[in-house]
């Protein structure tokens, strides 16, 4: 299959290219580089031995897309461009509406253009909102969120929910993430976002690596065993190859269909902290500070459709992952 990746040099996209191209298909990944280096590329031909096609764009330019659909048979979209920081988007709403929505509206004009008929989509735990119990359930009705973020998460799903109705013939793949944290074994491609990170495996990563002081815990008195929040964080070479599976479902199925690829089970942020301090013989200067803005004490997925329905599951333990992260950490240091 020819899959034309958008945000492919990305965190997740560059995982995500080098399992696509270590299955056989062809890749075309298609970034603005705004939040990636064209480095990337390099190192993914470097795992892979494969080179895959690259097109600086932006993919809420028509005119652009419409050139590279004409050049390419692409047969499947992967859709990961997007911005993503969610503190960032409550200041800058309009910006996170714009640049998300349009993006993800003009690849599905273009796509309709040339008879594409297959799109995976970059969705997020987040569309769970404040109120749904845990562990999440795909068949949970509150749809919401609580940062203009999450918000364009709810609204692309929304709005390939309504293009699948419009159009039978349409597979839309609705992937909700948790967090994915860790790296590639190779230590060439890991999370390593421009200015001080925002998400804790990086923010640690930099303590770790003597860049930043200490980390800051946000709140120490959540109703939890520990009182720090839980999460389900989850390898990013699980998320990635839960792309793949996901790419072999929709090539045999027509409507939208929405997937959470997390590993089913919590840890609170003390917890990987201690972890990471074990995998990798170190200890990490940490205090407690205040809860952050917006932050619910737990949760976790139900990860049983996944496995239903992909066949996929995560494999990786909370050591590989810390380990991992560290590795990468150290060597872009
Ligand atoms: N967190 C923290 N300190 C940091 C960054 C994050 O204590 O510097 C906590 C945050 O409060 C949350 C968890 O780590 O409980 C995961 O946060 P992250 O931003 O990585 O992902 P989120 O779950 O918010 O999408």
């Amino acid at each position: 299959m020819v899959v034309l990746v958008t945000g492919g040099a990305g965190y997740i996209g560059s995982h995500t290219v080098v399992e696509l191209l270590n299955a056989g298909h062809e890749v075309l990944i298609v970034d603005d580089l705004s939040n990636a280096k064209a480095e990337v590329v390099d190192r993914i031909e470097t795992i892979t031995g494969k080179r895959p096609r690259f097109c600086q764009a932006d993919c809420a330019d028509k005119t652009a897309m419409e050139q590279i659909f004409a050049a390419n048979q692409v047969d499947a979209v992967i859709h990961f461009a997007a911005l993503k920081a969610v503190g960032e988007s409550v200041k800058k709403p309009l910006s996170y509406y714009r640049n998300n929505l349009d993006s993800a509206m003009t690849m599905l004009e273009v796509m309709e253009e040339f008879g594409c008929k297959k799109f995976v989509f970059s969705s997020s735990a987040t569309v769970y909102g404040p109120n749904n119990p845990y562990p999440y359930k795909e068949e949970m009705k509150a749809i919401e969120s609580s940062s203009p973020y999450g918000w364009t998460k709810v609204m692309i799903e929304r709005i390939l929910t309504d293009y699948c109705t419009a159009h039978p013939d349409f597979c839309a793949i609705l992937l909700r993430y948790f967090n994915p944290i860790g790296a590639h074994e190779s230590g060439l491609l890991g999370d390593d976002p421009n200015g001080i990170p925002n998400n804790l495996m990086p923010y640690i990563g930099r303590v770790a690596a003597g860049k930043l002081e200490k980390l800051t815990i946000f709140g120490g008195d959540y109703d939890t065993p520990d009182g720090t929040c839980q999460r389900d964080y989850l390898h990013v070479v699980d998320l990635a190859v839960g792309h793949l599976k996901a790419l072999e479902f929709a090539a045999g199925f027509t409507g939208v269909e929405a997937i959470n690829l997390g590993t089913g089970s919590g840890i609170s942020v003390l917890e990987l902290v201690t972890a990471f301090e074990k995998a990798n013989s170190m200890k990490l200067p940490y205090v407690i500070g205040p809860r952050r803005d917006g932050d619910l004490p737990a949760f976790w997925a139900d990860a049983s459709k996944a496995k239903e329905l992909l066949g996929w599951e995560a494999t990786h333990t909370v050591e590989d992952m810390c380990r991992s992260a560290w590795n990468f950490a150290k060597k872009s240091s």
